[in-house]
């Protein structure tokens, strides 16, 4: 451990890392609500206004700037030799209500990792981009990952058209309206990056509990959702003796205790979450006939999410067979566990133990845009604390020297890969 905090750049960044916060304040206020919290969602007026802010303060860092036909914003520190890019950022959007962080926190600290790189180290050899990606939380087409996926050619042309905001404005028009050429979504892929490094908060609150300075992620957990229905019988409340019902509200609670009790025993990261209860009739006075539930499994080890899925499934059909009722389920979304690429995985390690910060591998339970980029570009992440693992609210916090180590980390690595 000779090597503790003996980074230039480790100090640089807590000489100079208040401007971070500035920047964190100042792109808050675009979509602040009155009550508190933001809402930006992609293409709105809110939105096209913090992107123009990104933008100045890119130009300010001597950065090259563009905007690709989808709406990302790139800018770019030229490397004195051709042959390699590597990038780093994250989104720009908000769901409804959400803090300043989430997103916005990846953006700044990649400028700020970049800005310090020039003014400490001055040209790479190789380039260095920071991206603002248009869009990752779904808030306003009930698409996810618009900026990550037209980066990795993966977002079809025809979901331009077909998904409507609830005004009817389509994502090309959207788009087109904020002065993008949606025309040119081929030409926002980017084949030519050797890297991506994600920073951003945790929005849970295992850091903060273990008081680590940052987490390495290692993998983005898999997430099924499941639709599950129990039908028994509509019967009259009081004429209707326990031993004859066929009640599929008690089905459903049966299965809902189950699915709490399979990913505990599991232990971590397994979870499952019923979020959505319905039923029918619905009267105080009558037997519940129909209960629909919604299930949401996530694993960030295949195999695991699987068995965790039968076994969820198994207890429902358990649950149903107890009480006499049926029980359909029906799979909606799935998405693979994805794992970070191991050479960024032990770059980022390697770089946080040499600088002396406090780190431990974690696994990611909500989704990212690296599990995007990880499809086709070498990508890792890193996060920083969230203050009682609050986000998506108002709420989310992070105080700036619980950023810093974050963001000298970033610099520190994107140093290692550039210079
Ligand atoms: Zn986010």
């Amino acid at each position: 451990m000779s090597q503790v905090n003996q980074s230039k750049i480790y100090d640089y960044v807590k000489q100079h890392g208040s401007i971070l916060e500035e920047y964190l304040e100042t792109l808050g206020a675009f979509g602040q609500l009155e009550e508190g919290g933001i809402i930006r969602p992609v293409y709105s007026p809110q939105w096209l206004d913090a992107q123009k802010q990104v933008a100045e303060w890119m130009n300010e860092a001597g950065l090259a700037v563009r905007t690709d036909g989808i709406g990302n914003l790139w800018g770019k520190l030229e490397g004195t030799e051709g042959g390699k890019i590597f990038a780093s950022g994250s989104h720009l959007d908000t769901v409804k209500g959400g803090g300043k962080y989430d997103g916005g926190l990846g953006i700044l600290s990649a400028l700020v990792a970049l800005r310090f790189l020039k003014e400490v180290y001055g040209q790479p050899r190789y380039s260095l981009e920071v991206v603002a990606l248009c869009e990752e939380e779904g808030s306003r087409f009930n698409k996810t990952f618009l900026g990550s996926r037209a980066i990795t050619g993966t977002l079809p042309v025809e979901e331009l058209d077909e998904n409507v905001d609830p005004a009817g404005i389509s994502i090309r028009q959207a788009a087109i309206e904020c002065g993008f050429d949606p025309s040119q979504l081929e030409a926002a892929r980017r084949s030519d990056l050797d890297g991506f490094i994600e920073l951003h908060i945790e929005q849970g609150r295992l850091l903060d509990d273990a008081k680590l300075e940052v987490g390495i992620v290692q993998a983005i957990t898999g997430t099924r959702h499941l639709g599950v229905t129990f039908e028994g019988q509509a019967d009259h409340a009081g004429t209707t003796p326990m031993d004859l019902r066929k009640d599929a509200l008690v089905a459903a609670a049966h299965a809902i205790t189950r699915i709490q009790a399979i990913p505990l025993q599991m232990g971590r990261p397994a979870v499952a979450t019923v979020g959505k209860l319905s039923l029918e009739p619905g009267a105080t006075n009558i037997v519940p006939a129909l209960v629909h539930i919604t299930v949401d499994i996530r694993h960030s080890d295949q195999a695991k999410k699987e068995r965790l899925i039968s076994e969820i499934e198994l207890a429902c059909r358990e649950a149903a067979a107890s009480q006499g009722v049926t029980v359909h389920i029906e799979q909606h979304q799935d998405r693979v566990p994805a794992p970070m690429t191991p050479a960024i995985i032990n770059l980022l390690q390697e770089t946080a133990d040499e600088l002396g910060i406090t780190n431990m591998p974690m696994v990611s339970g909500a989704g990212h845009d690296s599990q995007v980029m990880v499809e086709q570009i070498p990508t890792g992440m890193i996060f920083v604390p969230s203050i009682a693992g609050r986000s998506h609210s108002r709420a989310e916090y992070t105080p700036l020297q619980e950023i810093l180590p974050g963001v000298a980390l970033l610099a520190q690595a994107l140093y290692k890969l550039a210079y």
